[in-house]
Formats: C-alpha cells, sequence, structure tokens
C-alpha cells in the first residue's frame, strides 16, 4: 500500500488555525496588504488590477475561510467566472467593505458549485490534493475492520479541524451535556424538547436548533444549495439496543448528539453522481475513497464556510454528520432542564 511522503501538517494547521481563528469575532489584523499603502490618501488611484487581485487575495483571510492562494487563483482567472469578474470590478471602481464582501461572496458561491473542489481543498492546494489523490484502502475508516491507512484518516480529520473546528455537542470539552448528566428524568425532558423541522416533518430537532437550522437551509438555498436531511432525531431507547450491533465505534448511539436532537445528517450529491436522490448517496464509512469524496459535495462545502455562522459544526470523521452547540448553548439547554445538572458540569445529586 503507497504511503504519500511526511506532510508538513503542524504548520499546516497551524496556518489553517490561525485563519480558522480570523474568522471569529476578534477584531481582524491589519491587513499586510494594504498597510504597506499610505492610508492617508484621501482618494488614491485606482490600483491595476493585478495588484489589487493580490492585495484582495492576501487580506481577506480574515473574512473567509477559502485559502489565500485559491483566491489569488481565481482572482487571475476571473474572466472564467462572469459574476466573480463583475463584483472584481465593482470593487476595482469603488473599495467599500460592501463591495468587498460580495466579491468574497461571489467567489465562495463559484467554490462551492465547482465540479472540480473539495471541502479538502480549504487546507490549501498541497495538502488537499495530497488527500484527494491518496490511494485509499477501502477500510481506512477508523474502526471495523482494520485498513492500512487509518492514521492518515485521522490526520485528515485533524487538519480539517483547524479550519472549521468541531464542537461536539455531546462529548467534548464544550459539549451541550455530557453521558453521566443523562439522567432519566432529564432524558424525558429531553424528548419533550423534540420539534418537527418545518418542510422536513418527518426529522425532529431540538426546539432551540430547529430556527437556526431553518435560517441555514434558506441561507445555502439563496446560494443554490439544497439541505436535505438525511436523519436527525433518534431514540436514545432504541440506540441503546442498536449500539451493541454498531461497526461504528464513533458513533457512539447509546450516547449520540442524535438521542439529545443536536445532530441531523445530510444528503451530500457529489456532481457526476446520481442526482437528487438521496438514496443513492449511503452515508456508509465504506469505503473510504467515497467517505473522502463527499467532500466535493457542494452542500459539504458550503457547510464548512457557513454552518458555524448558524451555530452549526462539523463532525470531521462523517462529511453528512453536523451538530447545533453555539458557543453559550450548554447554559440556554440546562435551563431546559431545570432541576438537571448544574452549568458547571457536576452530576446531580442522585434521587433519593
Ligand atoms: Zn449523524
Amino acid at each position: 500500500m503507497r504511503r504519500p511522503a511526511p506532510l508538513p501538517i503542524p504548520l499546516l494547521t497551524a496556518l489553517a488555525a490561525a485563519l480558522a481563528a480570523g474568522c471569529s469575532s476578534a477584531p481582524p489584523p491589519p491587513d499586510p496588504g494594504l498597510t504597506r499603502t499610505p492610508a492617508t490618501a484621501s482618494a488614491p488611484a485606482p490600483a491595476d488590477a493585478a495588484t489589487l487581485a493580490e492585495r484582495l487575495a492576501y487580506g481577506s483571510r480574515t473574512r473567509t475561510k477559502l485559502p489565500p492562494a485559491y483566491l489569488h487563483e481565481r482572482l487571475r482567472e476571473r474572466a472564467a467566472t462572469p459574476a466573480v469578474d463583475a463584483a472584481f470590478e465593482r470593487v476595482r471602481a469603488d473599495d467599500t467593505p460592501a463591495n468587498r464582501s460580495a466579491l468574497l461572496h461571489a467567489l465562495e458561491r463559484g467554490f462551492v458549485h465547482a465540479e472540480t473542489t473539495s471541502s479538502l481543498d480549504l487546507l490549501g492546494p498541497e495538502l488537499g490534493q495530497r488527500f484527494r489523490s491518496f490511494n485509499w484502502h477501502d477500510d481506512d475508516y477508523p474502526g471495523g475492520p482494520v485498513g492500512p491507512n487509518e492514521h492518515w484518516a485521522g490526520t485528515l480529520a485533524d487538519a480539517l479541524d483547524g479550519v472549521s473546528p468541531e464542537r461536539r455537542a455531546n462529548r467534548s470539552a464544550v459539549a451541550a451535556l455530557r453521558r453521566e448528566e443523562a439522567t432519566e428524568p432529564i432524558w424525558e425532558r429531553l424528548l419533550a424538547a423534540w420539534r418537527p423541522i418545518p418542510g422536513e416533518e418527518g426529522h425532529r430537532l431540538n426546539r432551540h436548533a430547529v430556527g437556526p437550522y431553518l435560517a441555514m437551509r434558506e441561507a445555502a438555498a439563496a446560494d443554490g444549495v439544497e439541505l436535505v436531511i438525511v436523519s436527525a432525531h433518534r431514540d436514545p431507547r432504541r440506540a441503546r439496543a442498536n449500539a451493541a450491533r454498531a461497526a461504528n465505534p464513533f458513533a457512539v448511539a447509546s450516547f449520540s448528539s442524535h438521542a439529545l436532537g443536536l445532530a441531523i445528517d445530510l444528503a451530500l450529491p457529489i456532481p457526476g453522481g446520481p442526482a437528487g436522490d438521496a438514496a443513492a448517496f449511503p452515508l456508509s464509512t465504506r469505503p473510504m475513497a467515497r467517505v473522502v469524496d463527499m467532500r466535493r459535495s457542494p452542500v459539504h462545502k458550503w457547510m464548512h464556510l457557513h454552518a458555524s455562522g448558524f451555530g452549526w459544526y462539523p463532525y470531521q470523521h462523517e462529511p453528512w454528520h453536523w451538530e447545533y452547540n453555539p458557543p453559550g448553548f450548554r447554559a440556554v439547554l440546562l435551563e431546559d432542564l431545570g432541576g438537571g445538572p448544574s452549568p458547571r458540569g457536576a452530576p446531580p445529586a442522585s434521587p433519593g
């Protein structure tokens, strides 16, 4: 089995993390492309197109997860994408924050809908290509039959986490609820808080997650991306029985975010694949090459760029699985579970 040459993961992951950190609410650092230009001139002469493209590409990294190298290339080749070309000319004529945002949006839309791109390209051209072209063994997804390159599957997940970090709702330092807190009374209140999703009534979510999901679905639709839920709520009583039979230990069915009503599995249609039919895209962990390929879906690319803005976060091993757990949500959920565990995470005293 072929193995890739050692990857400069620490460097690239640190870079990716730095890029992602720039997407938070912290004030953006000075734009290196612009600080070299005196900012005092009242009306600077319009930059020549090549210089402006360079400034935009490297000065936009705090406002998009698209890598500077990708932005630079698309701006250089902007004639091939009329929407990008038009937005670029508007910035050139009038370099306002609104016009820059519109240009970034056009670039993001182009990335999402391009048949040649994958969410893995958010890692930058070198690392993205390496993961995409790697000769994966069918069993390289961690768990179950052992594949020869499972460690690379872990590296892939770690690298992607640097771009678009997880916030696992059921198992992480920022969990909304922890396994040891899920007593029977807590489960009763959680199940009582499930609500059907308008337009996708067969699926339910915790009442706090429904609105943000609808807002996200609408924003995606405005970008030409249809979010379709394949699976959401799962009854924990049934999940407990199924856990024993699960081949995928990462699913942790007995205390899953699906059981909390805080997870969705999305259909991931892929360009060139069978159209529209979610059933044609089994959300399976095997073969691994297929799991990697799922990241070419416009749905997955759009989610990586935008989902966190709606409180939804990825699970890197499963491209289809997303969880609602925005900062501060644990306190909101615990308030709902009134009389449950403390926000500090101590389990409740056992009932007498
Ligand atoms: Zn799932």
